[in-house]
C-alpha cells in the first residue's frame, strides 16, 4: 500500500508516453503526508549504509532529500544550476547534466567545502528517466573522492534506461514507485522497488 502510488493514480497527469506530471503533490505543491511516506521508505532501505550526507539537485529533489536527511540527522546538500559569483572555479566541483524535461544541458555545481572523501552519500531525486541527473550527481561525489551509498528515487519510469545505466555502475537503486509504461494515457506500475 503506497500513498505515493495512490496519488499518482488519482492526481497524476500523463502528458505524453514519456512524461508524467505530478505538480499537485510533489513537483510544485508538496504534500507533507506523501513526503513523510517517502522519508520512511528511504530511511528503512538505506538505514544501515552509514550515510553522512544526502545529495540532490534543485529544485524538486530538495523536499524528499531534506526529509530523508532529517531522519538520518545528517546535512542535505543540493547541486545548484546557477553558479554564485562567490564560488570561484577552484572551490567547486562541477558537471554537465542534460535535463530530460527541458532538453537543455546545464552545468551544475557544489562547493568543495561540503563534500569530502570521508562522506558516504545518499543521492535522492524525484524522477528517474534516462539517469542523467543521478549520473551527474554521482560524478560530483566521485570528484570529491567520496562514496555513493545508493540512489533513492520517488518515481522511476522503468521503460527508460536510467536504472540500467546506474546498475551498470554498481549503484544500488531503490525506487518507491516504478512505472512500466504511460501508454494509453494511463499509468501502469511494476511491483517491487
Ligand atoms: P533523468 O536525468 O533521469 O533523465 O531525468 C530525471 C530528472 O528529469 C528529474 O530530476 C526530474 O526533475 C525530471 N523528469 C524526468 N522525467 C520526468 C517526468 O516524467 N515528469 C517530471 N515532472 N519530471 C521528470
Amino acid at each position: 500500500m503506497s500513498l505515493l502510488r495512490d496519488r499518482i493514480i488519482n492526481d497524476g497527469k500523463v502528458i505524453d508516453e514519456k512524461i508524467l506530471k505530478i505538480d499537485n503533490f510533489l513537483n510544485h505543491q508538496i504534500d507533507p503526508e506523501v513526503m513523510h511516506e517517502i522519508q520512511q521508505e528511504f530511511v528503512q532501505y538505506f538505514q544501515d549504509k552509514g550515510i553522512t550526507k544526502v545529495l540532490t539537485i534543485e529544485a524538486s529533489g530538495i523536499a524528499p532529500a531534506i526529509m530523508t536527511a532529517a531522519s538520518f540527522n545528517v546535512p542535505m546538500l543540493f547541486a545548484k544550476k546557477t553558479t554564485p559569483s562567490t564560488l570561484k572555479n577552484e572551490t567547486r566541483y562541477s558537471t554537465d547534466i542534460h535535463s530530460f524535461t527541458k532538453d537543455i544541458t546545464s552545468r551544475v555545481i557544489i562547493s568543495k567545502e561540503y563534500l569530502s572523501k570521508d562522506d558516504c552519500v545518499l543521492i535522492i531525486d524525484d524522477f528517474l528517466a534516462n539517469g542523467n541527473a543521478s549520473l551527474g550527481l554521482i560524478d560530483l561525489v566521485r570528484q570529491a573522492g567520496a562514496r555513493v551509498a545508493g540512489v533513492g528515487i520517488c518515481v522511476e519510469k522503468s521503460f527508460q534506461p536510467g536504472r540500467q545505466a546506474l546498475e551498470e555502475q554498481d549503484i544500488d537503486v531503490y525506487s518507491i514507485c516504478r512505472i512500466a509504461s504511460l501508454e494509453g494515457n494511463q499509468v501502469h506500475f511494476i511491483e517491487g522497488h
